[in-house]
């Protein structure tokens, strides 16, 4: 059997398929990015997060989550005593759809084989799914977001397996804050899932009806919606 390659190859590998990424043209989002946003963080981290798509600061800034949904991001990695620099986060899709629309079906296909080979090669343990986009994909079960957060479930992603763990997108908790609260104590589990410690069982997930809130009409242009 072949040697699993080592950190230092993969970080290598990693790079080098940023780099590749940086030129995709396999979908239509190609023609009206700025940049491709490829992914940020620690390229050995043992925590990913995977959100949806860039939005328009990520699109101009080349970097996932640093709009305000990013900022509630750091807020809730600070409440477990984590940084950016500690995981590694990416999106379902690398450009930016227009409009902050939500992802096609063809764009997903075109692009998912770039979040696979990016969670080869990081090998996280446990992998965070922010809203439907990435936990559907990820877990390849249709269930949406509202019934399966907060509910750890092992799933096989390029060939290893892995424990996802489905949460709130921070950019739909923003405006909802039933929804904060509940991503919140979602949050708060993910250091006893890193440990590996038993979790306490969950009681049924808390099933929360979309919309419990209005979302605003006038959508900043960096707030993405479709997330639940
Ligand atoms: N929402 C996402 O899903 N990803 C980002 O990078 C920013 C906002």
């Amino acid at each position: 059997m072949a040697a699993e390659p080592d950190a230092l190859s993969r970080r290598e590998a990693l790079e080098a398929h940023a780099a590749d990424t940086a030129a995709c043209t396999r979908c239509r989002l190609a023609q009206g990015r700025t940049q491709v946003v490829y992914g940020v963080g620690h390229p050995d981290a043992d925590l990913m997060f995977v959100g949806e798509a860039p939005g328009f600061h990520e699109d101009k800034q080349g970097y996932p989550f640093v709009g305000s949904a990013g900022k509630l991001l750091d807020r809730l990695l600070e409440g477990i005593s984590l940084t950016r620099r500690d995981v590694y986060i990416a999106n379902v899709l690398k450009c930016r759809p227009p409009g902050n629309r939500d992802p096609q079906p063809d764009e997903i296909e075109a692009c998912e084989s770039h979040l696979f080979r990016q969670l080869e090669l990081i090998q996280p343990k446990l992998v965070a799914t922010l809203g439907n986009f990435a936990t559907k994909l990820l877990s390849g079960k249709p269930a949406g977001i509202t019934r399966v957060h907060g509910r750890p479930q092992e799933a096989l992603v390029g060939g290893r397996s892995v424990t996802l763990y489905p949460i709130y997108h921070p950019a739909a908790a923003l405006y909802t804050p039933a929804m904060l609260k509940t991503l919140e104590e979602d949050f708060a589990r993910i250091p006893a899932l890193l440990a590996g410690t038993p979790s306490t069982p969950q009681p049924q997930a808390q099933v929360i009806q979309f919309p419990v809130a209005p979302i605003p009409q006038a959508a900043a242009p960096d707030e993405q919606l479709g997330l639940f």
